[in-house]
């Protein structure tokens, strides 16, 4: 017998900037700040990816900079995202994205996932969770959100050098996800770093007024996670780091397959195989979105539980583009 679910969260982020106000500079242009790193140790697309960007719409829709949706109404940063806490509680280092000198810090906020309406109330003026605010000169400021509890590695009046160490990615203040939230403001002003000084709303822009010191491409759908599980996971427990079983007992109740992504889009067809160990195709499915999601699990799996290596494919079809795919095995003992 097959069968297979769906579920689905929105993924909320920091939209409220808490932490200190910079001092004002005179210059009115972005040549006065030097390009920005990336604010993360990690490997775009590879070990980590961006979630969310700046909303650049006025209105109660939102936009990110390529017209697309993964943002929403009144984010003002870019959230670069990891895939878990397990991964958090090893370490991935937040980096100053330009030299400059610490303004403002905070620290000792917990890292839990916010996931109800009750959970972002009770984090309410403390959205940035451990943050950091560095002043880069001529009215230019970043800020860093979400650190890891405990983490934060400078003190205001420290001088830093771009590519410094601030501290680890977490999940603090009002984060669903491990992601750092960075902003950058020019005299007070939301800047989109992907827009630059003078571009700060509307979208399908061209980027040659970017922010950033390496061209970035923009990936609005992407993997975040797959594997295997006893049970339906849902986000918060994937955001954990949980199911990353690459064994499983044969007494199980049913063996799913899953997948984790981020920008999924309405019409965007899922294909789900299954494998068994005598290499019998159990499962093969396609599944169209009804909806889009910034963030989308998806599973489907079998009852019939045979001892032996299983494989799990899926594919991630917009017309007749593959957007990704992933193959993941499991062994049932
Ligand atoms: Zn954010």
């Amino acid at each position: 017998m097959f069968f297979s679910f769906r579920n689905q969260v929105i993924v909320l982020t920091t939209l409220v900037l808490t932490l200190a106000v910079g001092c004002v500079g005179s210059l009115n242009s972005q040549d006065s700040l030097p390009k920005l790193g990336i604010p993360i140790d990690c490997n775009l697309g590879e070990d980590c990816f961006i979630m969310l960007y700046v909303d650049r719409e006025p209105s109660s829709e939102a936009k990110d900079f390529s017209c697309g949706r993964q943002t929403y109404d009144g984010h003002k940063g870019t959230d670069f995202a990891i895939s878990d806490l397990e991964v958090a509680q090893e370490g991935v280092p937040v980096l100053a994205a330009a030299s400059g000198t610490v303004l403002r810090v905070r620290d000792g906020i917990p890292d839990d996932l916010v996931d109800s309406p009750e959970e972002r109330q009770a984090i309410a003026a403390r959205e940035c969770g451990n943050g950091i605010v560095i002043d880069h000169g001529n009215g230019w400021e970043t800020q860093y959100c979400h650190l890891r509890n405990g983490s934060i590695a400078v003190k205001p009046g420290m001088t830093i050098d771009k590519g410094a160490v601030l501290g680890m990615v977490g999940a603090s203040g009002l984060a669903s996800f491990p992601h750092v939230h960075i902003t950058v403001r020019h005299q007070q002003k939301i800047i989109d770093p992907f827009g630059g000084v003078d571009n700060t709303s509307g979208c399908d822009i061209d980027n040659q007024n970017s922010l950033w010191d390496e061209s970035l491409t923009y990936t609005p759908t992407g993997l975040i996670r797959a594997g295997f599980a006893a049970t339906p996971p849902n986000q918060t427990e994937l955001w954990q780091g949980k199911y990353k079983d690459t064994q499983l007992p044969r007494n199980i109740p049913a063996l799913l397959f899953w997948v984790q992504a981020y920008g999924v889009l309405q019409g965007d067809v899922e294909k789900w195989q299954l494998t068994s160990p005598s290499g019998e195709v159990v499962l093969n499915r396609d599944n169209i979105l009804d909806k889009s999601y910034r963030s989308w699990i998806g599973y489907s799996g079998t009852r019939r539980i045979a001892s032996g290596v299983w494989q799990g494919k899926y594919q991630l079809w917009r017309g007749n583009k593959l957007i990704f795919e992933v193959k993941k095995d499991v062994r049932v003992l």
